[in-house]
């Protein structure tokens, strides 16, 4: 339960924002233990995002996950799903904007599709989002 996988989503890190995402995620006391940059086809964006399949931003949220390099990370700190969720703040910028500020998302992202940054939902999703980023223990 101590590790989740963050992504830097192509909006934040086409930007140039990656770097200062980096330095606020070390100051909240995590650590990066694995690091990879690498642009999603469509066919990896649809797996990844599979539950959801079927919504009306679906083709919009592949489209962009698709639009450029991405920067996943697995992070460790105690109760790290929730504390990284908290780190970046509710789904939609915007929102964020009002009600977090301080959140990665009022500072990186842009609305609610480009929203900066990505988080697992639960210990669960986090094990299987991590094994899909990083397949191989031994290369990371
Ligand atoms: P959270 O769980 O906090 O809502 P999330 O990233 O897990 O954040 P999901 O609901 O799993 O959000 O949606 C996945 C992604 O799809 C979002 O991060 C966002 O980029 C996009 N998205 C979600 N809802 C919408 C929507 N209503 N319209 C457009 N894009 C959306």
């Amino acid at each position: 339960g101590g590790a989740t996988l963050a992504l830097i989503k192509p909006d934040a890190f086409g930007a140039g924002h990656a770097n200062d995402i980096v330095q606020l995620t070390l100051k909240a006391g995590f650590t990066v233990h694995s690091q990879r940059t690498m642009q999603l086809t469509p066919e990896l964006a649809e797996e990844f995002y599979a539950e959801h399949k079927g919504k009306h931003f679906f083709p919009i949220l592949v489209d962009f996950m698709t639009s450029g390099p991405l920067c996943a990370m697995k992070l460790g700190k105690p109760g790290a799903v929730k504390a990284w969720r908290d780190l970046i703040g509710p789904t939609n910028s915007n929102v964020a904007r009002d009600t977090k500020p301080e959140s990665i998302r009022a500072m990186y992202g842009t609305d609610g599709t480009k929203n900066a940054t990505h988080g697992s939902a639960n210990d669960g999703d986090a094990s299987r989002e991590l094994d899909f980023f990083f397949p191989d223990p031994a290369a990371t």
